[in-house]
């Protein structure tokens, strides 16, 4: 006997992973340059060059042992001291070492805290949609449900009657994801005070906690010096996922972390069961050596420059097409209507010309398409010509 639902998580891909290796076995047959892939958030530019150094560096002078031993579960301290160290640097809240749990990515980093936070088949989530959709899969490992709440149609901000709509005595936590996937929306500080509000008038009534899981793998991807708030000054009862794999591309070497806040609610017991959580799932330790190279690294940025002239290029392209387009303030994708509204149509006409693009059904939103930018330029330009033709309904 097999588990039904790990069978069928498992014989299903995920849209995105089924566009990308759609576009991988075109690209054998018909060579490189015959595909556009806009499928998967994969940077094409490289590591910072601080990172690349320090890889080098680390190979040659450190210990083997150090290098590739096992950590502590929750990550090496020296590491963690760093990574507070630049917090602290950057923001107000005063975190320690003892905050943080180190792991491969901001997935696992997501699907612990769900799990940690999952008390009863009763338990409920909320996304804000259009959301990442892996939230459908990681918050379910307990059993949990996820409930949706729209974003502002125009804006993409957190639309909050809609979200209070939604909001139930069983109601855990609220996932944040800003900068956004798929929409590059950055939430403002209007946005985030305004939800820390309500959320602090409906856990009086409920008498408990509701948490924020602020999942931030897009946090470096901001353009045109927008502020990103961090959600923890704002609202105490943030839980933060973070990770390096988007902001140093290093998305196969993923190094992330959840960060409980001092003044969370609960905290001790919370990091316990993240830790227990994460232990259920089989983690051991994040990578080690890139566990070393993160702690020499902290300061290091993405190529904003790079994602920059990529997203002017294309959003100005569609736009003057009449593509109508979110102007996308952060991370490195656009959000556009589909031409005739369904997205699933348009992203099958697409494919047959090798444009790939996901359509926003997984995402809870299926009138639009995610093109994903963080493509070189080339293939931007190889793209202009197919987006102007299939502009026409
Ligand atoms: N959250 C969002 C919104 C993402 O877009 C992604 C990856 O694309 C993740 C989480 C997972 O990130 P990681 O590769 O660090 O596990």
């Amino acid at each position: 006997m097999i588990n039904r639902e790990a069978w069928e998580l498992g014989s299903r891909r995920s849209c995105i992973r089924e566009l990308f290796a759609y576009g991988r076995a075109q690209a054998q047959k018909l060579g490189e340059e015959a595909v556009c892939d806009f499928s998967l958030g994969n940077p094409a530019t490289p590591p910072p060059e601080e990172v690349r150094n320090t890889l080098r560096a680390l190979a040659q002078e450190a210990d083997p042992m150090t290098l590739h031993g096992y950590t502590a579960a929750e990550g090496a301290a020296t590491v963690r001291r760093a990574i507070a160290d630049e917090l602290n640097s950057r923001y107000r809240g005063g975190v320690r070492e003892s905050d943080l749990f180190l792991t491969a990515g901001a997935a696992p980093a997501l699907t612990a805290v769900f799990a940690a936070l999952t008390v009863s088949p009763e338990s409920e989530f909320v996304a804000i949609a259009p959301f990442f959709p892996e939230y459908a899969v990681f918050s379910g490992v307990r059993g949990a449900k996820l409930r949706i709440a729209d974003a502002d149609r125009k804006s993409f901000q957190i639309d909050i009657q809609a979200l209070d709509k939604v909001l139930t005595p069983a109601t855990q936590a609220v996932i944040v994801n800003s900068p956004n996937n798929p929409t590059g929306a950055v939430y403002t500080r209007e946005t985030l005070t305004a939800l820390a509000k309500l959320l602090a008038a409906r856990a009086a009534r409920f008498g408990h906690p509701i948490y924020v899981i602020s999942d931030e793998p897009y946090r470096e991807l901001v353009y045109d010096g927008k502020e990103t708030p961090y959600l923890p000054e704002i609202y105490p009862d943030t839980v933060v996922c973070y990770s390096y794999s988007k902001s140093l591309s290093l998305p196969g070497d993923r190094i992330g972390y959840v960060l409980v806040p001092p003044a969370c609610a609960d905290h001790d017991a919370l990091l316990y069961a993240v830790a227990g959580a994460a232990r259920s799932i089989g983690h051991v330790c994040a990578p080690a050596t890139y566990q070393q190279v993160i702690e020499r690294c902290t300061g290091a940025r993405p190529d904003l420059a790079f994602y920059d002239r990529n997203r002017r290029l294309l959003w100005e392209a569609l736009t003057s097409y009449g593509y109508d387009c979110v102007s996308p303030d952060g991370a490195f994708y656009l959000f556009c209507r589909a031409p005739g509204g369904d997205a699933k149509a348009f992203s099958d006409r697409a494919k047959r010309e090798n444009l790939l693009l996901v359509p926003g059904g997984d995402f809870g939103c299926p009138t639009h398409f995610r093109a994903a930018y963080c493509v070189e330029e080339a293939v931007i330009r190889r793209a202009l010509p197919i987006f102007r033709a299939l502009a026409k309904p």
